[in-house]
């Protein structure tokens, strides 16, 4: 998708300069609150989730509508054929204003599904969804982990058995962010538990109001339901929605991980930082504390690593350089970062961060409840340390007892 010639500093700079003028024909600068939010998952009722959903689709169709919504798909695909670099720019340039927010679904769907379609649909399914899911106006989750089958996906169960011209779907999905909200799924299904366990695997595109769908949202210890269980109970999906070939579904899955890998880490505003906790520090009189000095002057140089390794990965790029799993290496230092900031929330706060004192500093509960999440969500900090051992450091991959081993056999 990203053109082969890296574009060129001063291409990015005019870039930066045309975007930033057109968003700021449509957005008001950002303002810097102290009362800012510093959730890392949204704990909002239904409805206000809903509205706040419908409020980011409305942003993503202004910006698919002016050619900045697929910024790195091929001008055919409805695409600007432009570089990932102009993908981030655009990214910063964001969030120099106030957005109407974000929200994990709409994320998934422009930035995991619909290229995912795109690479594997046929030419009808390419036609129902790719647009609708890039211009916001369709929404898409991703169904794939299960309750025994999260790091070790490709081991997953969920059954999709042919009948006629379709298949009959039965099983369990779980951690499916957005579901409640979304009108497709991404589903991972086993074909074949005679094949070894990669191979038996297809996808489908499954409208989730299709008879014997089931979402059951789940309560996080940080009060909200971002994510769900989905139950799936003789669901009948016809072939024309299988994506892919069939025992294709490993591909599906890992061009889906790789696009949500690419996107993790890209995220910086989520959660609180640096210049909240300064806020914060002041506002209490806690910027004497020794203590509280040393946490604050370690959050601000993991703040500023980031940036410098952003930027020294930008610099390979821009200079053709292929940097490898660097997705994994930047996943893992953002989820240590965001469980710094919890930590240094709890220095500068002490007793408040458990009982509200009535002056916002409260507020910090939704950071530190909801950091643990993202060591987990996208491949755990124990996975991407495998993943930067065997593809960066180049060590001896992992003993894996279960390879060529037919997936009913597989101990479990
Ligand atoms: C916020 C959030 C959003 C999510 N959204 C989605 C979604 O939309 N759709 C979806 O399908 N899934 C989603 N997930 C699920 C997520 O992909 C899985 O939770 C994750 O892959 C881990 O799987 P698991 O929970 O089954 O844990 P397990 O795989 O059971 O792991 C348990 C523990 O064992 C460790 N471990 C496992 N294998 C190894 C190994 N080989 N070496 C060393 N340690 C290991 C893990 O690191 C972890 O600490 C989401 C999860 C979170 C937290």
């Amino acid at each position: 998708m990203t053109p082969t010639a890296p574009p060129s500093r001063a291409e990015l700079e005019e870039f930066r300069r045309t975007a930033r003028a057109w968003v700021a024909g449509h957005l008001p600068p950002r303002r810097e609150r102290h009362d800012r939010s510093v959730a890392v998952f949204h704990d909002l009722p239904h409805e206000q989730e809903r509205a706040l959903i419908a409020r980011v689709q409305g942003w993503t169709r202004t910006r698919y509508d002016a050619g900045y919504g697929a910024l790195t798909w091929a001008v055919e695909d409805g695409g600007a054929g432009l570089s990932d670099l102009h993908e981030e720019v655009f990214a910063e340039v964001e969030r120099e204003f106030e957005t109407p927010g974000q929200h994990e679904l709409t994320s998934v769907s422009t930035a995991l599904v619909a290229p995912t379609v795109r690479l594997f649909g046929t030419p009808a399914q390419r036609e129902l969804l790719v647009t609708p899911l890039l211009r916001g106006d369709e929404l898409a989750c991703q169904l794939f982990s299960e309750p025994s089958a999260g790091s070790d996906l490709a081991g997953l169960g969920t059954r999709a058995v042919r009948e006629g011209d379709g298949w009959v779907v039965n099983g369990q999905k779980v951690w499916s962010s957005g579901a409640q909200f979304a009108g497709w799924g991404e589903l991972i299904c086993r074909t074949d538990p005679d094949a070894v366990k990669h191979r038996g695997l297809t996808a489908f595109l499954l409208p989730m109001d299709t008879p014997g769908v089931e979402v059951r949202p789940l309560r996080q210890m940080s009060g909200g339901t971002s994510f769900c269980e989905v139950f799936l109970d003789d669901v009948r999906i016809p072939d024309t929605l299988r994506l892919g070939e069939v025992g294709g579904g490993w591909g599906v899955t890992l061009a889906t991980l790789g696009f949500e890998r690419g996107h993790s880490g890209a995220n910086a505003d989520l959660g609180g930082g640096f210049a909240d906790l300064l806020g914060d520090a002041r506002a209490l009189g806690r910027t004497d504390d020794p203590d509280v000095r040393r946490i604050l002057g370690e959050v601000w140089v993991a703040e500023r690593i980031a940036e410098l390794s952003a930027q020294r990965d930008r610099e390979a790029r821009l200079a053709g350089t292929d940097v490898g799993a660097v997705g994994s290496l930047r996943k893992l230092v953002w989820a240590q970062r965001l469980a710094l900031v919890s930590d240094a929330a709890a220095q500068v706060l002490g007793p408040r961060l458990v009982a509200d004192a009535g002056d916002g500093t409260h507020r910090w509960v939704e950071h530190v409840l909801g950091a643990p999440g993202y060591r987990i969500a996208g491949g755990s900090d124990e996975v991407q340390r495998t993943i930067i051992a065997e593809r960066l450091l180049g060590l001896p991959p992992e003993p894996r007892a279960d390879r060529g081993v037919a997936w009913k056999d597989v101990p479990r």
